[in-house]
């Protein structure tokens, strides 16, 4: 028999979720004009829309949050959390930012001349907006697999290594400041990196002279992976594996709102003193005190007591078999999805679910809008409307992928949640040919996905027929 696991916690507060009918939610997907991000928390059921910021603290760190030290200088509640990545993370110096995209500016701004050319596996949109606004080109160095949504690599957030010697080689290593390495990689599905690929990319670029940066916010799931997958690392702690895989950067940002197991909070965490001096004096501007930066001191201790709990070997287990609790029972039941299964997410294959739609009537867009109808989950569009429009020629970018992202919060939802999700999807799937595409009303300038409202195309003026 296959016995079955549970989640290792249990639950001790409780937030009662809305539970609207069929004809509620309607009138509450009407009114957000059949755009998942203006529907009204309040009006969802099971919120599957980002694991950024949306995660459970344990009685641990609520505990804690009362002893947050609210000094303006040298808070104790800072010491704790300095030591604390030095500690699970190994680097020698840290600074604390308001969350990830602090991180990124300040590195950004210190390392990047005009000109330059950072190579990443994947871009993050938020680290490359700082990247460019620093005059840097971005250059994706990611394997060609990672574009490819049923190529089945072990490890698809690897950096080919010869597209970055072929760079380093083109625009010489003065011109690259440092290369960006995601563990794992957002934006191809949570896909990770091994170790083995961060050894090789440390090495080629210590030859040239070239720092590794790590953006380190899903770092404990990447080393998840590693564990699972790559030879010689069965048998070892998840808190091992982490500090191995950053022994190969020479410092990282950090997005506290994901594997730090808090709401809000990040870190800039560098080995070298006269970077870190420097960083100091931007992150007095930008954020607050270095014994500070932007988070309340409670904020602080909740975030040092989450960087332990999130390297607990059971806690990390059970956070990716929910994913692929979730993902696998689609692929049982025939649906499309990305594979493999990633970290933190599961991605529904919109245009192969909605083969009757063209990229023009955004199915990825109105798959979201039916789930949300058909019981209450709320998904995320990633596809052409979250792709925007070309800066110079103004037509629309049309993106390989037309994706709709299911995002598990961490220690959020039961397996129960997880079940209900994969009924509803299997239940449109099955009548996937009465689901109408969607045309755009509204259109904002920039950012669109954000605000941008729609109305199905049908006859009926019906999203499900
Ligand atoms: C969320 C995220 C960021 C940005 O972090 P914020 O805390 O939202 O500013 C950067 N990189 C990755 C991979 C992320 O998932």
């Amino acid at each position: 028999m296959n016995r079955r696991t549970a989640e290792p916690y249990k639950i001790k507060s409780v937030e009662t979720l809305a539970m609207l009918s069929y004809e509620e939610r309607k009138d509450s997907l009407n009114r957000a004009g059949y755009n998942t991000f203006l529907i009204d928390s309040e009006d969802v059921y099971i919120d599957l829309l980002t694991d950024s910021g949306t995660t459970a603290m344990s009685d641990k760190q609520w505990g804690a949050i009362m002893t947050g030290d609210e000094a303006y200088a040298g808070s104790k509640s800072w010491k704790k959390l300095e030591a604390t990545v030095r500690d699970v993370y190994g680097y020698k110096y840290v600074l604390p930012t308001h969350q990830g995209r602090g991180a990124e500016n300040i590195l950004s701004q210190l390392k990047i001349k005009k000109g330059d050319f950072v190579p990443g596996n994947m871009y993050f949109t938020t680290t490359r907006a700082h990247q460019e606004m620093n005059g840097a080109t971005f250059v994706d160095v990611i394997i060609d697999e990672a574009h490819d949504p049923v190529a089945e690599h072990p490890f698809k957030g690897n950096v080919d290594l010869n597209k970055l010697k072929t760079l380093i080689d083109k625009v010489g290593p003065n011109n690259i400041p440092y290369v960006c390495l995601a563990v794992t990689v957002n934006l191809a599905g949570g896909q990770p990196v091994s170790m083995q690929n961060m050894r090789e990319v440390h090495e080629l670029c210590s030859l040239h002279k070239i720092d590794v940066f790590f953006d380190a916010t899903r770092c404990v799931e990447n080393a998840y992976f590693i564990k699972e997958r790559e030879v010689g690392y069965a048998g070892k702690l998840i808190a091992d594996i982490l500090k191995e895989m950053l022994s190969y950067s020479d410092g990282c940002t950090m997005s506290g709102k994901k594997d730090c197991l808090v709401n809000i909070g990040g870190f800039l965490a560098m080995n070298d003193e006269g970077l870190y001096i420097r960083s100091r004096e931007l992150v007095v501007v930008y954020e607050g005190m270095p014994s500070y930066g932007g988070m309340a001191g409670r904020d602080m201790e909740a975030m040092a007591i989450g960087i332990r709990e999130a390297i607990d070997d059971h806690y990390i287990e059970h956070r990716i078999s929910q994913v692929r609790h979730l993902g696998s029972q689609l692929v049982e039941a025939g649906v499309p999805i990305v594979l493999p299964i990633g970290g933190h997410a599961v991605f529904l294959d919109a245009q192969a679910f909605l083969p009757h739609l063209s990229q023009d009537e955004f199915p990825a867009q109105a798959l979201a809008a039916a789930l949300y109808l058909d019981s209450g989950v709320r998904s995320m569009e990633r596809g052409i409307i979250s792709a925007g429009r070309n800066i110079d020629t103004g037509e629309n970018n049309r993106p390989k992928l037309e994706l709709v992202r299911l995002t598990i919060p961490r220690r959020v939802y039961t397996n129960n949640h997880m079940n209900v999700v994969v009924d509803s999807i299997i239940d449109l799937y099955k009548k996937r040919d009465t689901i109408s595409g969607l045309r755009m009303d509204y259109e904002p300038p920039t950012l669109r996905f954000f605000n941008a409202r729609f109305a199905p195309l049908s006859e009926s003026g019906e999203l499900l027929n």
